[in-house]
């Protein structure tokens, strides 16, 4: 469809000004244009009598013009037209504001059919703007019309005539070949995609319309699954160093603690994986707290041991910082040399750092993912440790493996990834599963409130601070233009069609404030991804030291941080997050002795609803592989398949569907699996199938280009 990937702009109508509002959505080209489906339809075709409507839902009715359209001046400026028509069950009384130059529209006689609420008179009916088309018997109006997802600027109207622009052009376009092979389609009865196209936006039935969702739902799962299986075969297993020296007593004698078995079976995975000349290939899943790093630090000491390289990769600056600190802590008694390398540190520290990397004189550098995997070069590479795995996008995952081909590599996820989609994903690693905490971990108990417990919320803070304990406030955001905030709104609305949070949205920066004046006494700070990271690492380890009382921060404490003393947890907005980030948030606290709680605030508790339903999920579930499973169901997997989103509030870095549902469309991605797997045995880099191809890269683009 190489035609359509034209600007937005090449279509009649559309400026300047309309293409940037596109581009706020994410269309900017013509293709994308026509994958942005409705979000809904206004059943039109279901025309009723005046006496079958009800008043609360909006209805589709034939009538006949009884009276010559009337204006009347009122409050100034303000015009009505007002005007009868009627049909066999009534006559209503319809009204259109400031719009008087509609008069000549209504012509005594004519048909329309309109569109809206019907509300009841006295005698008889009314109704207020309604949608209007003239009707004729022998050219049928369109049954279903289509809602789109709009953003400011944007109206029904100009979405539903570029959307014809665009597919005159399509029509004209000569390239209309379907990217699925034929025999696919035939063997799953599969509409082609162009009649999909057409029927999602101008549907001619429901039948219709259901038969397009099929072809589009699979077209999504079935890209989806290449683009996976892609991602999941690329490290062939190659050869790696042998390391004969698995001894690790020293630094279990070092440890302050014994392991638990689930760590013992893990790090003798890890023994046995790299005892060999087959290169590691293997993922440490295990619920938040569960003690990862120490497996790490194992792998790292037997590499080192045996004269090999080790690199320790996490996506946040703060963690880096923080294993760093850990690792440096036990390894280096034991003689192994460590090396920080992130963002923050000057251009000749950096190249100092990859000197001695380079020439061997470090065994161990400790960075965020994006630095080392770009830069550096070792003497004897042995082995590639990648934290938080699941926070890498896919394009990053793809460079790790390049980058680890000749070495063991470890991955370490702490969102518990579903086991549906674990095997998606990583079909080709070993996994071993570490499905136990160690002793004398304390339950987060949870709450879920709404804003009517703002004060009740207060006096919890402050009696947590009295009796010694530390506060982390998240936030969704960094600091909230207007502009924003409406896009926001516009992007629950299609998300989940749901609900329409109307709670504005707390941010790190401004939030911070207002409490620095509701709590004068204590210190607060805010901390978010835009800060650089100088200040980041000072008011994390302030806040670690006990210095800071409360802190207000941004998504970017969600992974790895380890602060004992922190005993309350509030997340505001809520419903922002999905189910795993909130656990990964709750898991911030109940690290150390005291009894610590975490608090959820949202408005979407007020009313009974999905959202609602998912949060509350949180006060009865602790165990992250549940809690991901759910998530999963309720959501989809953008949560799981997205970049580093650090302070990224809107999750458009993951791979989000538009129309399919995992959980509702379960048997369809099977399917989609299958044939994925049967096509790239046949083609295994999709040479045969551009088009394909590029609809993978397109789906997965998104998601490569958070990487930061
Ligand atoms: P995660 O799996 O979330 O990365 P960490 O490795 O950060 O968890 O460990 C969380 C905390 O638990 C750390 O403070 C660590 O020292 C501690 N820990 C790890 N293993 C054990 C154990 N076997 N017994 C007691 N504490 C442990
Ligand atoms: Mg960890």
């Amino acid at each position: 469809m190489s035609m359509l990937d034209v600007s937005v702009k090449k279509l009649y109508g559309v400026g300047a000004v309309r293409a940037s509002a596109y581009a706020k959505m994410g269309i900017t080209t013509v293709a994308d244009l026509i994958s942005h489906y409705p979000r809904g339809y206004e059943n039109r075709g279901d025309v009723r009598l005046l006496s079958e409507t009800d008043e609360q839902t909006k209805s589709s009715v034939v009538l006949v013009v009884a009276t010559e359209p009337r204006v009347a001046r009122i409050k100034g400026r303000m015009t009505l037209l007002k005007f009868k028509a009627y049909d066999d069950s009534g006559t209503c009384e319809i009204t259109y504001f400031n719009q008087d130059y509609l008069k000549s529209s209504f012509a005594l006689g004519s048909v329309f059919r309109f569109y809206g609420r019907v509300g009841r008179t006295r005698n008889g009916y009314s109704m207020s703007s309604p949608v209007y088309e003239p009707f004729d018997e022998k050219t049928p109006l369109a049954p279903l019309v289509p809602v789109y997802p709009l953003t400011e600027g944007i109206s029904q109207k100009q979405i539903a005539k570029d959307m014809r622009a665009a597919w005159s052009l399509a029509s004209c376009s000569a390239e209309s070949s379907d990217f699925l092979p034929e025999d696919i389609l035939k063997k799953h009865s599969l509409c082609t995609r162009s009649f999909a196209l057409r029927q999602i936006h101008s549907p001619e039935s429901f039948a219709l319309l259901a038969k397009a969702k099929k072809r589009l739902i699979f077209d999504e799962l079935f890209t989806f699954a290449l683009g996976m299986s892609l991602v999941g075969s690329k490290p062939q297993r190659g050869s790696a160093p042998r390391c004969e020296d698995t001894d690790i007593s020293a630094l279990e004698a070092m440890l302050p603690y014994s392991l638990t078995n689930a760590q013992k079976r893990a790090i003798a995975d890890i023994k046995r994986d790299m005892s060999d000349s087959v290169a590691m290939n293997r993922m440490i899943i295990g619920d938040v707290g569960c003690g990862k790093t120490v497996c790490a630090a194992a792998a790292i000491y037997i590499a080192v041991k045996n004269g090999l390289q080790a690199a320790l990769m996490a996506p946040t600056e703060i963690l880096a910082a923080q294993h760093f600190g850990d690792l440096s802590a036990m390894l280096e008694k034991l003689g192994v040399r460590c090396a920080l390398l992130v963002g923050s540190m000057t251009a000749s520290q950096k190249s100092k750092v990859h000197a001695l990397c380079a020439s061997g004189e470090i065994d161990v550098v400790v960075g965020t993912q994006a630095l080392i995997s770009e830069g550096v070069s070792f003497a004897r590479a042995g082995l590639v440790v990648a934290d938080e795995q699941h926070r890498f996008g896919v394009g990053q995952r793809a460079l790790l493996a390049e980058k680890s081909s000749l070495s063991h590599m470890l991955v370490m996820s702490a969102t518990p990834i579903p086991r549906t989609l674990a095997l998606t994903m990583y079909g080709n690693l070993d996994v071993s599963r570490i499905d136990e905490l160690p002793p004398g971990r304390q339950r987060v108990d949870t709450f879920v409130v709404d804003e009517s417990y703002r004060p009740r919320l207060n006096a919890f803070i402050e009696k947590q601070i009295l009796l010694g304990g530390q506060v982390y406030i998240v936030c969704p955001a960094v600091e909230v233009s207007e502009d924003e905030e409406a896009d926001l709104l516009m992007s629950d609305l299609d998300g989940e069609g749901a609900i329409r949070v109307t709670a504005p949205l707390k941010s790190a920066v401004g939030y911070s404030a207002e409490l620095s004046e509701i709590f004068p006494q204590y210190k607060v700070a805010f901390l978010h991804g835009k800060m650089r990271a100088k200040e980041k690492d000072s008011i994390m380890r302030e806040f670690s030291e006990g210095n800071i009382n409360i802190l207000v921060s941004t998504t970017v404490i969600e992974v790895g941080v380890n602060v004992p003393s922190a005993c309350l947890m509030i997340v505001e907005n809520a419903d922002r997050f999905g189910l795993s980030q909130l656990h990964q948030l709750r898991g911030r606290v109940g690290r150390g002795v005291k009894k610590s709680y975490c608090v959820l605030v949202s408005e979407a508790v007020a009313s009974e609803g999905k959202t609602k339903q998912r949060l509350m999920t949180m006060k009865d579930c602790y165990d992250g592989f549940e809690i991901a499973e759910r998530d999963l169901l309720m959501r989809g997997p953008g949560d799981f398949l997205k970049g580093n989103s650090d302070d990224t509030v809107r999750q458009s870095g993951g791979v989000r569907f538009r129309l399919a549902e995992l959980c509702v469309d379960a048997e369809l991605l099977n399917i989609a699996f299958d044939e994925a797997k049967v096509l790239l045995n046949k083609s295994p880099e999709l040479l045969e199938y551009p088009d394909l191809a590029k609809e993978v890269t397109r789906m997965f683009t998104l998601e490569a280009g958070t990487i930061n």
